[in-house]
């Protein structure tokens, strides 16, 4: 089972669509969540992450309004939002809604003509997870906005790259949390079956990572610990803040023209032993990525397991992002046999995944829940995934 999404939501939420607003929508699009297979905290550092979508989507249906104004409703949270366009940073951004109407601000920031929507959306991504269902709200909005208004494609990955930029902008300056390009990225350019090799430091076109466990018997398992997670609660901005300060210090560009090599020799330079930290795990954390992209293409599970087990150390002790269930989740895990594991996304909680053999995955599933259980934590969600599809239409009207 790779937890694929019902059939059944195009019509459903069109039906919400009709109720709630008394009018067809023009269609439905969707846009998926993601994980991080490695490579954490980096894109704001200009270096390489390599994250890969998830079958759990945001599905939005859309119609156009004639005004510039959105009105929303999400099937996760009570009440419909209204919220105007013009004057958005200054007056009410609605709330979670900002993640949607930020969209529209910013496709006009990037100078296109846009009108305002009636949004329904049904979040399948767990908020709040570490699986990006702010980027997968965002991203459903942006194709379902460049489709209903007529404005410049998301064809090719030249486009989706334009659209996950809108994507950033109203996510950093309309949510306001200061998240890198990773999530929009991933959930625009993923492809089913492949990993996405994304390289922050300039211009690169992303590359496709051919990723299929299952013909090697093996399935990516997502623990979602359901611990408190909050990217705008200012732990992520602080861990930003830090490596701005530690760039500023060593008066380099950034963080990517450092090499491991380079760490015994910069790192007593800088200031704190905070900072120490923070630098020598970005600055690995980039270098497992390369690493891992040549494991996983040699086929060579063994050093994905030292990289995996390598980034979770320094997330946990360097980077300081961790907590104690995911570390539960990937120890666990490990101690019951996947060959790999470690926490995914921006930390304090959210998910971990474990590469695991197909014929182990029910029992490090009940290993997990079981050590949550004696430890008193919240019961974790464990599911496995495939590498799914990018943000797109779903269904047009008739
Ligand atoms: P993550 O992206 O890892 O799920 P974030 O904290 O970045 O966590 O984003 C979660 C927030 O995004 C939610 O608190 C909410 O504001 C918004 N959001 C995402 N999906 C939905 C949805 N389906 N309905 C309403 N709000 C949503
Ligand atoms: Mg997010």
């Amino acid at each position: 089972m790779s937890g694929a999404e019902p059939q059944h939501i195009p019509s459903e939420l069109t039906a919400v669509f009709r109720d709630a607003f008394g009018r067809e929508p023009s269609g439905v699009w969707s846009a998926p969540g993601r994980v991080n297979l490695i490579g954490e905290h980096t894109d704001y550092n200009r270096g390489l992450c390599l994250p890969m979508a998830i079958p759990r989507r945001t599905w939005v249906a859309v119609a156009p309004r004639r005004d510039r104004r959105m009105r929303i409703l999400s099937r996760q949270v009570p009440g419909e939002r209204t919220i105007e366009l013009d004057g958005l940073l200054e007056g009410n951004r609605g709330g979670w809604a900002a993640y949607a109407v930020g969209v529209l601000w910013a496709l006009e920031q990037a100078g296109r003509e846009v009108r305002g929507l009636d949004v329904v959306v049904d979040g399948r991504v767990p908020l709040g997870s570490g699986l990006s269902s702010s980027a997968a709200l965002e991203c459903a909005v942006a194709v379902a906005a460049v489709d209903v208004l007529g404005l410049p494609g998301y064809e090719g990955d030249e486009g989706r790259r334009d659209l996950a930029a809108v994507c950033v902008r109203a996510e950093n300056e309309v949510a306001g949390a200061p998240t890198g390009g990773m999530d929009q990225s991933a959930s625009l350019l993923a492809r089913a079956d492949e990993a996405l090799l994304l390289d922050f430091d300039g211009d690169h076109p992303p590359v496709h990572v051919p990723f299929d466990l299952a013909s090697h018997g093996l399935a990516l398992l997502v623990m979602n610990t359901r611990a408190e997670h909050s990217l705008d609660d200012g732990q992520y901005g602080n861990r930003r803040e830090e490596c701005v300060a530690a760039v500023a210090e060593l008066g380099v560009g950034s963080l990517r023209d450092l090499r491991p090599r380079d760490l015994d020799e910069v790192v007593p330079r800088l200031s704190s032993d905070v900072l120490r930290r923070r630098v020598r795990h970005v600055v690995t954390e980039t270098e497992r990525v390369t690493q891992a992209v040549a494991a996983l293409e040699a086929d060579d599970f063994d050093a994905l397991t030292a990289l995996f087990d390598a980034s979770h150390a320094s997330m946990r002790d360097d980077f300081e992002i961790s907590c104690v269930e995911l570390d539960t989740a990937v120890e666990t895990a490990r101690a019951a046999g996947a060959l790999a594991a470690r926490m995914t996304g921006g930390g304090f909680g959210g998910s971990a995944i474990a590469i695991v053999r197909d014929e182990l995955v029910g029992e490090v599933s009940r290993a997990v829940t079981a050590a949550f259980s004696r430890q008193g934590f919240r019961s974790p969600e464990l599911f496995p995934v495939t590498a799914d599809g990018p943000a797109r239409r779903e269904l047009q009207a008739p």
